[in-house]
């Protein structure tokens, strides 16, 4: 029988590129928002990707009845320490849309020629029963001096892919999905689904 998964993000950038990674595999996939009693996005307290995609992966899982697969991601700069980090999405502040928290990176690293960063992703795949497999990618690159391209969410238009010279949202989904964090956790995903079917 085809196996529901619920795809456990509320972001809508992450929603497109699971589905797009994840197309083919025999499950019917499902956004956390199309569920009919829809889950809200648990909060995110751990201190690492891995605790954080566990627990919303488990929490979606736990709520819906279905297997449930959710990402935790973030762009760590290495002139900041890593910043931001695991706290990707709130570092800036709550609720800061992306083009303006770009912009305040690109401030922090004003005059800054240290420019290398990598983007990281955890994606966690829990069942039911509350077993959980969880699958990693990294992608280095550097922070660019000003965004460009329209493509991708987040620090997508901030980020230079290594040795390209383009930006993240400067790629086709293809590339991107071949050489970004999520496209090679996902990848991994993929192959655990294909390989053994439960
Ligand atoms: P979280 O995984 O929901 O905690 O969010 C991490 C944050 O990191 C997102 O809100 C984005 O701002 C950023 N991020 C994660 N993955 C990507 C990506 O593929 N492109 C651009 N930004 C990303």
């Amino acid at each position: 029988m085809t196996e529901r998964i619920v795809l456990g993000t509320a972001n809508p950038g992450k929603v497109v590129e699971l589905r797009r990674i994840l197309q083919g595999v025999d499950a019917e996939l499902v956004p956390a928002a199309e569920l009919d009693r829809p889950v809200p996005e648990p909060e995110e307290h751990g201190a690492t990707y891995e605790e954080n995609a566990v627990a919303k992966a488990r929490a979606y899982a736990a709520a819906s009845g279905f297997a449930a697969v959710a990402d935790d991601s973030g762009l760590e700069v290495d002139a900041l320490g890593g910043a931001p980090g695991v706290r990707s999405r709130r570092y800036f502040g709550d609720g800061v849309p992306a083009a303006e928290r770009n912009r305040m990176l690109l401030a922090l690293l004003d005059g800054v020629a240290e420019r290398a960063a990598r983007f990281v992703a955890v994606i966690a795949l829990a069942r039911p029963d509350g077993t959980v497999e969880t699958f990693d990618g990294e992608c280095r690159g550097e922070i660019a001096t000003a965004p460009s391209g329209a493509g991708g969410f987040g620090y997508d238009p901030v980020f230079v892919v290594g040795g390209d010279g383009r930006t993240m949202a400067e790629l086709d989904d293809d590339e991107k999905d071949r050489l970004s964090h999520r496209g090679l956790a996902a990848a991994k995903l993929r192959a655990r689904l294909t390989a053994e079917p439960r």
